[in-house]
Formats: C-alpha cells, structure tokens, sequence
C-alpha cells in the first residue's frame, strides 16, 4: 500500500486541515464499522450459528453485541438471547491451524450494481467459491476467515484423486457451520475427519454487503463523469479485508492460484488481476442480462492481493516490452490527457526494475486504475493496481505544485511491490516492513534513475528520514519488525501501516546499502527475490542472503553477521546519538530520549548499535568505521584546536542516527560554515542544522551551540537548510504568541540581514518568471515557510509582493497566485487589506465546489486584524447563512490565525458558546480551549479559562482540560527560557 499519509510530503495548513477532516471521516468510518460489526453477529440462515465468544477470550468493545437482526430469515427469537457460549477451540487464536492448505480458488463474484440504479442503498454482491485444499492433520473442523458475510452453503467434497483432481468424489457431511465473529472466523463442523495427506474442495455460496462509508473489501465509489452520475465497485483487500468479499483463509503465507469470474451489468467492464480470459451472457430470474467475465489463472498469490474492479471507465494504453499497460480513470479525465502523464512513467519504471533484478515482471498485463475515492492512497495489487485518483491524474491546474513528483513516487512505490511484496511476500504481517520499507526505499533510486539532477540525498531527509527521526525514541516507539507473538487481535495488524513500517523501514534499507555499496546490496536482493519467488520470507531470509553476498567477496568486511547487525535495529524502538570527542577520538553512543533522561539508572533501554559510521574530513570521504559497543576510540578523528580540520559523521545522513560532537569538534564546524559554507556538502549542512536543533531541544547539548551554526546564513543559498533553520527557530507558537515582544525586533534584524539574499533569488523568480520554479522540487515544497517568515518579520518586498500578487488576481482572476506561495499571499492579503478583499475572498469561496481550496480560502479569510470582521466571519459561521463553512471551524481558524484572532474568538466563544457548541458539537470547545490557551505561561490565566469553561463543559471535560492546560503552561515556560537564552544570544550576535 501507499503510506497512509506522505508525512514526509509538503503539508499546506489548508491540506493539514482536509486531513483532519479525514481523520474525523475516518472515525465516522469505525463508528459505521462498528454498527456494521453489530449486524454481522445477527444469526445467519437456518443452520448458521454465531457462537460468539468464550468469556475468557480476549475481546472488543462493541463486538459481543447480542444479535440485532436485520436479513433474509429473520428469527425473532434469537435476537433477545446472547451469543452461544463456545468452548475454547482454535477460533481463540489470530492465526489459523494449519491443518488445510489453500492450493486453488475458482471465485466468482456477481454484485448487483446497475447503471440505471445508482440508489445503492443496500447493495450486494452474492459469490460462490470452490478452494481446493490439502489436508495436513485429520480434522473434522475446519476455519476460513469470513467478516460480514452471510454463508448461504457449504460443501466438502473429495478426497479428491490425484490427478483429476475430481470434486464428485465424495462428499463429507457438514453437521454444523458457525461463526466465530469476534475471530472473523466461518467454522464447518465435519461429520468426519479429513485425512492428511488427501486433497478436499470446499464448496461454499455466500453473500455480502458492498462497503459505502469505507473503502475496505468491496466497495462502491459514486461520482460524476461526463455529465451524469455514475458508480463503480473496487476492492481493498490489505490486509484482511478479503475475508469480507469471500470466505478463505486470508494470510499472507497461504498462497494460492486464482481462477476469478465476474458477472456484472453489460454496460460495465470488469478488471482483475489477470487479463480476461473469456465472456458471456446470463440472464437473472427477472429476465435481466448480464455479463459474465471470466479472467486467467493467477499465479500464486496472498488472499490479500485479489483485486476486483467493475466500472464504465475510459482508458489509454501502451506494450512495454510486449506487455499491456492501461490506465483507467473517468472518461473526461481520459479525454482531457490527465492520465497521460501516468502512462508515460509506468512502462519505462517497469522496465528498470525488471532489469534492475534481472527478474521480469510475470503477469501479462497491468492495469491501473483511478478512482475518485480511495482515501488518498494506492494499492499494489498484482496486475490491477488501484491509486486514488489526486495520486494518479495530473490536473490542468496542477502545473505549479509538486504534483508530478507525487505521482512519480506514488507510482514508483507501487510497481516497486511488484517484486517486494507480490513476487516475494513476508511470512506474516509481523515483517510487513520488508514489503513496505523495501518499495518506500525504491521510489527514491527510480526517481533519481529518470531525473539524474534530483536531489536525492536532500528529498531523502525531507519526505523520510526527517519524519521517522522525529517520532522515533527509544522506549516509546515500538520496532520496525514485531514480535509475532504480539499480536491478539486483527485490527492490530491495520496499525503496522505507519511511519515506523514505511519511514523508518526506508532508512533502514537505505542505511543497508550505504555500509555495503549498492552492487552488493542489488546482488544480494536479487538472490533473494529469485529464491522465495511465488513464496514467503522471514527477516531472517532477506539477512542470510546479504551474508551470502558478503561472504562472496573480500572488498567489505563487517564487525558481525549482517543478521546481528540489522537486528540491534529492526528488533529495537529508537535510534543512537553518538558523540564524538575529537580532542581524543573518543565516539560513544546512547540511545536518544526525548527531553534527554539525566538519570540513565532508570531506563530499561541497555542494548546497543552496531552502527557503521561513514565519515568525512576537511571535505574528504573517510573508510567506513564501526560503532559496536557503548564506546571505542578512532584516533584518526583526531584533531586540535590549531589545526584547521573539521569533521562530520554520517555521509550524507545515511545511517539511521544523530550526531553530537564535543565543544571543540562544533567549534570546528562552525568555523568552516563562517569561512567557506560551500566546502561542506548541503546535506550536511541540513544535518549540523537538524541534528544541533533536535539535540539542544531534548537536552543534549546547549541552545546556544545550535544557534552558532546560523551566522553564516547569509551566504546560504539551499533553500532546504534554510528550510530546516526556519522550523526550529520561528516555531509556531513563537508566531502566535503576543508576548514575543523582546525576541521579535531581535530576530527580525538577525533574520532579515541573512534572509534577504534567497528572498531576492526566488522573490525576482516569482515576479519574473515563476514557471521557472516547475524544475525545482525543492522550491515547490518549502517556498511557503521562507516566504511566509519573511512577511512575519516585516520585510517591505514580501509585504508589497502579496499585495501586488493578491490585488493582480482580484482584477484579474486568470493571473492565479502561483500555488507554492498561495497560503501566505492569501493570508497576508487579507491582513493587510480590508472588507473590499475580504468580501471578494467570500465570493469566491461561495464559488467554489473543491473542498481542499475552499479550505485554504476559509482560512485565508480568518489572516484579517479588523475585529469587526473576524466577529462578522464567526457569525457567518454559527448563523444561518448563505455561507456554510462546512469543512473548516471557523472559531478555530480565527484563533489560530494571529494573536488578535485569538482575543476576538475568546470574546466571541464566550458570548456564543451555545451556538458554536451547537454547531461544531461539544467536543469542538475542549479544542477551542487548548488553541485560545496556546500560549499561556501563568495560573491566573488558566483560572481565569476554567471559570469561562465551567459554563460551557461537563465535569469530566473541565478535568480534562484543566489537566491540558497545565501540561500547556509548563511546556510554555520551558519555552520561555529558551526564548530568553535564544534572545540572549541573540542580543550578543546582532
Ligand atoms: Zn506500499
């Protein structure tokens, strides 16, 4: 899958917001899933029993329901009892037995979408699957995984013989048929045992509900395509979502052959994994027609990678080295090119690849298709990939963002499972990282494949690294690969999906190939990848193939197996700082806390690193050396304070950790910054910067030696160092607080006098030729923070710039404000104008139907300093209004918008409590409360919100913001003293 959300990608306020909103979506999701859950406990036809859960197992909220009953045979009296209590058997644990193994699917599918009925209100699909299994223990019990899912019938036939593989066999008795639902387990009680060794087909008919509200299993999409409504139905199967489509046994290490059918309305086409094999037609019982669409055999494959599609879609497509490539999306994005751009990178990423591994891609064809819905993500599935269309389709209007970049790694990262995940698939989801973390890592040596010129290195740091070094410390997080064991429930298996798996994943495989040079590295992974081909593989496997490659060469030496190695990384939460002395060559390394824990005694984290240190002095790449104890001394790092040496450690940040030097070795550092910045590479700047800030903000070194490194700013022209200075000194809560009066005027001079040189550069690339910023990636995604400190600080040009920009759109609405700026020119247009902008804003706001731009303009509405018209805003917002300011908290916004926001929206909150209660529900004052108390630092304030909230909330909600507010004030005044010594400092270096 995509990562769920690309924390590393640019994230705009107006974007930060749309995926709040998804989140809350994502909640309304588990509350519908909940109530669905109630509904699939309901006793199923006749013999269908669900024996609900031993008391002892362990259990979910909301899943022991007693049956509420909707369905085909209703049976009055079973909705008032409770579930039938079930011995403890199998049905208690996550994994199945292993007493059967899938061999062969033959699925059909027949949901019972209509063109001319889109109501959908109920939609369904009915499916029959017969799986051909071989029995490896004698069983009369036998678990498949089903969710949701009504089981109409169930057969056992065989032993099958041998070679016809003959279903009328024979037939075993199925006495009884249950679910275990709290275990999304189908239970069939045999009247006697399978034999081990024999080769059965369960034969089974069910049916099922289309998904509306979630995009899980099979689902519907509605949307509008050349001029009319229109549906689709898509799947979503990882990871255990194939069980709500079909009954089967839905693990990764079960792979077997499919052979699929559809049966779908005429009008529709249907897509899966393999190319269409043969159609015909069949009549209903109505007398209504329908296509039947049968699909070749699949190679073996996970549960977890079936994919069904059934759509009236437009596509383009072309042969990459003999092979099919289509992408499908609406027929107006087909016809307006949108597509085109997708299909050119598709067949040439392919190709690298498969000569990257020496491995071809096996299926006959691939398809890929957009859908309007798919929450922002991609999936892998083999041969039918399905990508949310903003990830797949280029837009006319997307030619000044990052756009193109997105969908190249969206892409990348997707064909890359091909062979990471659908060719070679992990054991269990316990390793699901070797799919993720391998295809993640990818997306950024097939970028730089096609455009040489990319900041590898640097977009690394940015969309990766920066990410998972920022969530990721020892005892909190949790490792990369998960104790088997762990795991109890399903759902557990849905939240390896994150930063850790994916972020941490990548740099893990990046780190792996910088100790041991990328032609071992692609050498080993190839061996690998051709040996557990169709199959599935451990950690374990992937570590005996990279020491097979080492052991096959004497060039690189390591200090310990690759498998000891990688596992001090893998196997344990958080990373290193080491910290070199280069008065006595002395590296240590410690694990990192957040807030640095002064007493070490108290932490249970013992273990160490193995950790290779690539390393440069005075400019030059020095030979891989490694840290494998607490500590040991390199006396080549050595270097005096008369000597003009310098050294950094970690080349080109490509081990997974941060470094700390003694006083001297900064002092070296900052030395050659202020005499020749450009003799230190610009990843390495980015590192001094990132690495000094995050150490002195959890205590590791002085505030003061991180600011040091900024002096020569001025000579710094690489907007991502200037990036990284930015996010660690005008923090947010540094902008919103009224009280920064004594470090305000002096970081305005320090900053301006450095800032002023790349504000001229892009400033004149803006009013010149702002087409120009297309190529640079780098610009596109961090130009909003330069540009809107810039503005914070007072600099007339940026000032005059965001009238001029603001005021050539308002005249003239074809001259669109380049979109890299759009946030700040909006923001500062507004503050700096008065109600004539801001009504011409509301116009278009009303004008709009996109929600993420409405978002961004609801926002830029809120930038204004007149009160009037903020307490205008709020009212348009709790009154009813032509204006429905459905996606964003009007209230919120304004109070986060600037310090005389906040004021005007207390008074208003005050005033209004009811209202906005009544309009954005209760839970939206708690948060109301923690933005207007943002930046308070005494008990006076918070005394005087608690009296204000003691209206407005109920106990448990005042207790719990009272406890929020303090947690607030304290970190504020941690913040102080910082911002005294940062303006301390300052005093002395301005
Ligand atoms: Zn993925």
């Amino acid at each position: 899958m995509g990562p769920p959300s690309r924390s590393g990608f640019y994230v705009s306020r107006a974007v930060a917001l749309l995926l709040a909103g998804l989140a809350a979506a994502l909640l309304l999701a588990l509350a519908v899933l909940a109530s669905l859950y109630g509904r699939c406990a309901r006793v199923p036809p006749s013999e269908l029993r669900d024996r609900g859960a031993p008391a002892a197992a362990p259990s979910l909220p909301g899943k022991q329901e007693p049956a509420s009953r909707p369905g085909p045979t209703p049976e009055p009296d079973a909705a008032a009892s409770p579930p039938t209590w079930r011995p403890p058997g199998p049905w208690d644990q996550l994994r199945l037995p292993r007493w059967l193994v899938p061999l062969h699917y033959e699925l059909e599918l027949w949901p019972r979408l209509r063109p001319d009925d889109l109501s959908a209100s109920a939609l369904r699909f009915t499916g029959r699957v017969n799986i051909t299994v071989r029995c490896t223990a004698a069983t009369a019990r036998l678990l498949l995984h089903s969710l949701f899912l009504d089981c109409e019938r169930a057969e056992v036939h065989g032993p099958l013989s041998p070679d016809a593989g003959d279903a009328t066999a024979g037939r075993s008795s199925v006495v009884e048929t249950w679910f275990a639902v709290d275990m999304q387990y189908l239970v069939l009680e045999l009247g006697e045992a399978l034999q081990p060794g024999s080769l059965y087909e369960l034969q089974l008919s069910f049916s099922g509900p289309v998904s509306q509200d979630t995009r899980e299993g099979l689902f519907l999409n509605l949307y509008t395509d050349q001029g009319e409504r229109r549906a689709l139905l898509a799947s979503q199967m990882e990871p255990t979502f194939a069980r709500n489509v079909f009954p089967c046994f839905d693990e990764p290490a079960l792979k077997a052959t499919f052979n699929i059918t559809i049966i779908h309305h005429p009008r529709y086409v249907a897509l899966s994994n393999m190319p269409k094999l043969s159609q015909s037609e069949k009549e209903d019982v109505n007398g209504s027609k329908w296509t039947v669409t049968t699909f070749h055999t699949t190679p073996p494959m996970p549960t977890y990678l079936a994919a069904f599609v059934v759509c009236d879609y437009g596509h383009i497509s072309r042969i990459e080295r003999g092979k099919e490539i289509r992408i499908w999306a609406r027929k107006d994005a087909i016809a307006e090119g949108n597509a085109d751009f997708a299909l050119n990178i598709t067949g040439p990423i392919f190709s690298f690849l498969e000569d990257l591994f020496n491995i071809s891609y096996p299926l006959p064809k691939t398809d890929i298709i957009a859908l309007p819905t798919f929450d922002n993500r991609a999936m892998e599935n083999w041969g039918l990939l399905i990508f949310d269309e903003s990830l797949l389709l280029l837009q006319p209007n997307d030619k000044l963002t990052e756009k193109k970049i997105v969908i190249s790694f969206t892409v990348s990262h997707e064909i890359g499972h091909q062979w990471f995940g659908n060719l070679v698939t992990m054991n269990w989801w316990n390793n699901i990282w070797l799919n993720e973390g391998f295809a993640s890592y990818f997306e950024f040596g097939i970028i730089n494949h096609f455009i040489p010129k990319f900041p590898r290195n640097e977009i690394f740091f940015f969309n990766i690294l920066h990410g998972a070094l920022r969530e990721d410390h020892a005892l909190v997080s949790r490792a990369v690969s998960v104790n088997v064991e762990s795991f109890t429930e399903t759902n557990e298996i849905n939240e390896l999906f994150d930063l850790f798996t994916y972020s941490k994943g990548a740099s893990l495989a990046r780190m792996l190939s910088s100790f041991l040079n990328e032609k071992i590295f692609i050498r080993a992974l190839k061996s690998y990848l051709e040996t557990f081909s169709y199959a599935n593989a451990e950690q374990d496997d992937l570590w005996r193939h990279f020491q097979m490659a080492i052991d096959d060469q004497s060039k690189i030496l390591l200090p310990a197996t690759v498998k000891s190695i990688m596992d001090s990384w893998t196997h344990q939460s958080g990373f290193p700082v080491i910290t070199l002395n280069v008065s006595t060559g002395v590296m240590k390394q410690e694990p990192f806390y957040l807030g640095k824990v002064k007493n070490q005694t108290l932490l249970t984290h013992n273990d160490t690193w193995i950790i290779p240190v690539l390393w440069i002095k005075n400019g030059t790449t020095q030979s891989l050396v490694w840290l494998d104890k607490s500590s040991k001394v390199f006396p080549e790092m050595q270097i005096s304070d008369s000597d003009h040496d310098w050294v950094i450690l970690n080349l080109n940040m490509t081990g997974y950790y941060r470094v700390n030097y003694d006083e001297l070795g900064w002092k070296k550092l900052n030395q050659q910054l202020e005499k020749d910045p450009k003799a230190i590479p610009v990843i390495h700047r980015l590192q001094l910067v990132d690495d000094a800030f995050s150490l002195s903000k959890n205590d590791y070194i002085e505030i003061e030696t991180a600011l040091d490194l900024t002096k020569y700013l001025a000579e710094e022209d690489e907007i991502i160092v200037w990036h990284a200075v930015l996010m660690n000194l005008v923090t947010r809560d540094l902008v919103s607080d009224g009280n920064n009066y004594e470090i305000y005027p002096l970081l305005k001079k320090y900053l301006l006098k450095r800032l002023i040189s790349i504000w001229n550069t892009y400033s004149t690339t803006i009013r010149e030729n702002v087409t120009a910023l297309q190529e640079d990636y780098l610009a596109l995604i961090l130009l909003e923070k330069v540009f809107g400190t810039a503005c914070w600080l007072g600099l007339e040009d940026c000032l005059q710039l965001s009238r001029e920009l603001f005021r050539n759109w308002m005249n003239h609405p074809e001259n669109e404000i380049p979109n890299p700026i759009k946030n700040v020119i909006l923001c500062y247009g507004i503050a700096l104008g008065n109600d004539k902008e801001w009504d011409f804003l509301l116009k278009i706001y009303n004008n709009n139907t996109k929600e993420e731009e409405r978002i961004q303009l609801a926002y830029a509405m809120s930038c204004s300093k007149d009160p009037w018209i903020l307490n205008r805003y709020m009212d348009y917002a709790i009154t009813v209004s032509p204006f429905t300011f459905n996606e964003t908290n009007v209230i919120e916004a304004v109070a986060e918008a600037s310090e005389v926001g906040r004021y005007v929206a207390k008074d208003f909150l005050i005033n209004n409590w009811q209202a906005v209660s009544k309009r954005y529900g209760t839970q939206s004052l708690v948060t109301l409360l923690y933005v207007i108390g943002r930046t308070i630092s005494t008990d006076s304030q918070i005394l005087e919100l608690q009296q204000f909230c003691s209206n407005m909330l109920e106990e448990h909600q005042r207790l719990t913001v009272q406890a929020k507010l303090q947690t607030i004030r304290n970190e504020n005044l941690k913040g102080k003293e910082r911002s005294a010594r940062i303006a301390a400092w300052l005093r002395k270096n301005t």
